[in-house]
């Protein structure tokens, strides 16, 4: 099949990607020329395991291409995917600039039948709009199918290649049709295509990310009733984790939720709940809980030092908002930068992927160490935000010799509290 994917970021480069190796031809379109240029030259513009090789055999086939003209991306495919941007407008409702802006052009250039798919997170309503932002200049047939995206950052590309199901919602047999021949190559092992209205398949996306979101934040308040009680958050969540009803999955306490996703759609569903006069309750106290939970390692490394860290030096280990990804949006580590200069210190940072994208945000700060050792000269104490692999098993003895004040706040758990028992080190971690 022929393919578009409008918006190149971590959702359409990826899908464009996984859609070019399954044989289909695919043209990636984008407003933003330097990734369009860079795309076109074989750079990758996004780190994500396992995408590099296949964007580069699959550029290199002539079966992925780039492209910023939206009418010339767009010539004799079949399916046209929206995998544009929807962040949070000021009111915290999803922004749908980026999505009919889109739709209102492709209604003008539309030659000929193509199915319009809303990859993009959107808000329950959109396919319609998105409808009728393309009829309003269009006489040619069209379909909107609302086909949201599921893939975490990370592991995206075998979440695309091997989805736990694939949601279509969609009202017309014929654009049902294309969409499950599309998609059949992806679920050939027998994960569930699953065909609802377009409505059903919105609030779908929501509703997964909210309930993920509600899992974490229901965890962290735990882990604070653990610190309160003298209990092992470790042990309770194994404990709730073996029942079936409950799942292994998803119930590791932490510094919070960040990234590009869960904050804004729990605040769009918020808001979108408001809007039909529902107040959704749950999910406000989730969102509440993660703001707090964002910067709680911070009281306890002032407590740590007497409430004085003017001058005071942190090694920072871990940037981007979760492992293998070098995305930053939303990251709780730029939430603890935030706070510990504000308070007077300073911060040198290590992470494998994510340092250019600080750079990019933050400039110089902060100070950038080209490994975690290096990150730990001269410091007081070592933060760690983020679970990279690599910092599961460092040298422990390297750590304490490097630190002037022997101190690991740990904000994701990494190390079992036995590691420290004959150790000089003081660890700080979360719920334990
Ligand atoms: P992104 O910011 O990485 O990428 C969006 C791309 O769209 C950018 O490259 C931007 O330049 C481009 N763009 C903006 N306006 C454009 C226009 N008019 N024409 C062409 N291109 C344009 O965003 P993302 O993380 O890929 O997310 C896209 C959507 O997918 C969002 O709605 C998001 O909620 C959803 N989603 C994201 C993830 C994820 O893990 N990132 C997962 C599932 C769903």
């Amino acid at each position: 099949m022929k393919i578009a994917v409008i918006g190149t970021g971590y959702v359409g480069l990826v899908s464009g990607t996984c859609f070019a190796e399954t044989g289909n031809t695919v043209t990636c379109v984008d407003i933003d020329h330097v990734k369009i240029d860079r795309l076109t030259h074989g750079e990758i513009t996004i780190y994500e395991p396992g995408l590099e090789k296949m964007f580069l055999k699959n550029l290199r086939d002539g079966r992925l291409k780039f492209t910023t003209d939206l009418k010339k991306g767009i010539e004799g495919a079949q399916i046209v995917f929206l995998a544009l941007p929807t962040p949070p407008g000021e009111d915290g409702s999803a922004d749908l600039k980026y999505v009919l802006g889109v739709a209102d052009k492709l209604g003008q250039i539309l030659e000929d039948y193509k199915v319009i798919v809303d990859k993009s997170t959107v808000p329950v309503g959109t396919a319609d709009k998105v409808k009728d932002a393309i009829a309003k200049h269009s006489k040619v047939e069209f379909d909107v199918v609302s086909n949201p995206e599921f893939l975490r950052e990370g592991v995206a590309v075998e979440d695309f290649m091997k989805p736990d199901r694939v949601v279509i919602g969609s009202s017309s047999d014929r654009a049902k049709k294309v969409m499950g021949d599309l998609y059949a190559p992806f679920v050939r092992q027998g994960n569930p295509v699953i065909y609802m209205d377009e409505k059903s398949a919105e609030l779908t996306k929501y509703a997964a990310n909210s309930f993920l979101a509600t899992k974490i934040s229901f965890m962290n308040e735990i882990a604070q009733l653990c610190e309160r009680l003298g209990a092992d958050v470790d042990m309770v969540r194994r404990g709730i984790g073996s029942d079936d009803r409950i799942g292994k999955r998803f119930l590791f306490p932490g510094i919070g939720y960040g990234g590009s996703c869960f904050p804004k759609d729990v605040q769009a569903l918020i808001k979108s709940s408001e809007e039909v006069k529902y107040d959704f309750q749950i999910l406000k106290s989730v969102e509440k809980v993660n703001e707090n939970q964002k910067t709680h390692l911070i009281p306890k490394i002032q407590s740590h030092f007497n409430y004085d860290l003017k001058g005071k030096h942190f090694a920072l280990w871990g940037l981007a908002f979760k492992p293998n990804t070098d995305d930053i949006r939303e990251a709780p580590a730029l939430y603890i930068i935030e706070s510990l200069i504000k308070l007077g210190a300073t911060i040198s940072a290590y992470d494998p992927e994510a340092m250019n994208n600080v750079k990019g945000q933050l400039g110089d700060i902060i100070q950038y160490a080209i490994n975690p050792y290096e990150a730990l000269k001269g410091a007081d104490a070592l933060i760690i935000a983020t679970e990279w692999s690599e910092f599961r098993t460092p040298d422990f003895d390297q750590i304490e010799g490097q630190l002037k004040n022997k101190v690991i706040f740990d904000g994701r758990n990494l190390y079992s509290k036995e590691v420290f028992k004959n150790s000089n080190l003081i660890y700080y971690s979360i719920g334990r």
